[in-house]
């Protein structure tokens, strides 16, 4: 019947496009163009679903842009500088300055990798304490976000201590 038709062509989400390209839907040679588009269709939202899809750990089964690997290593560097001993050994402090070298030697987004290069040459790791070793990541954090025109975070041991090591509020943090 006419109407059923009508009410097919207001209900397929494909109806604007197909107008759109001059399809008439109530005729048999539209179903071709129709079966093809909602195949197309199925693949984007597949593809689509399967990048979105989150894992139990809050990350999606893709290979990782820049910003996604630059907040995972933050919040690496971050969290371990929080948990360096108060009072490193000289093995400690050395292995330290190493991963800090390598990590800006092999640093996977390489125009990072060649500025934080500078900044390391520049100001190197200082780990002698567990406070000092926070602070430098701070800082070495807030020239990236400068560059980037981004906030400069405050780079006191306890607003450090508060955001990577123990929230004054846990509650906040709760899952
Ligand atoms: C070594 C390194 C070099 C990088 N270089 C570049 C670059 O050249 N170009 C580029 O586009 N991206 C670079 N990145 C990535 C960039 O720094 C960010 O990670 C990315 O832009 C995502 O930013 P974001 O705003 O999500 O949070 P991020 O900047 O990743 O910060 C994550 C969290 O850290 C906290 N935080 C912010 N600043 C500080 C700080 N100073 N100290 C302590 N905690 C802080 C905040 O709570 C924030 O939510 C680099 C990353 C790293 C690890």
């Amino acid at each position: 019947m006419g109407s059923d038709s009508s009410d097919n062509i207001k209900n397929d989400p494909l109806a604007p496009f197909l107008k759109s390209i001059g399809e008439d839907c109530d005729r048999p040679a539209c179903d071709d163009t129709k079966s093809a588009l909602t195949a197309a269709l199925g693949r984007v939202n597949a593809a689509k679903k399967k990048k979105g899809e989150k894992q139990p750990g809050g990350y999606t089964a893709c290979p990782p842009g820049k910003d996604e690997i630059g907040v995972s290593t933050w919040t690496l560097l971050h969290s371990m500088a929080a948990w360096y001993p108060k009072q490193p050994s000289d093995q400690d402090k050395e292995f330290m300055t190493n991963f800090v070298k390598s990590l800006a030697r092999f640093y996977p987004c390489t125009w990072c990798a060649t500025d934080f290069q500078k900044n390391v040459d520049l100001s190197p790791p200082r780990a002698d304490t567990r406070e000092d070793l926070c602070i430098w990541f701070c800082e070495q954090h807030n020239l990236v976000n400068k560059k980037l025109g981004k906030p400069l975070f405050d780079c006191t041991i306890n607003k450090l201590d508060e955001r990577w090591k123990k929230s004054s509020d846990p509650k906040k943090c709760q899952e």
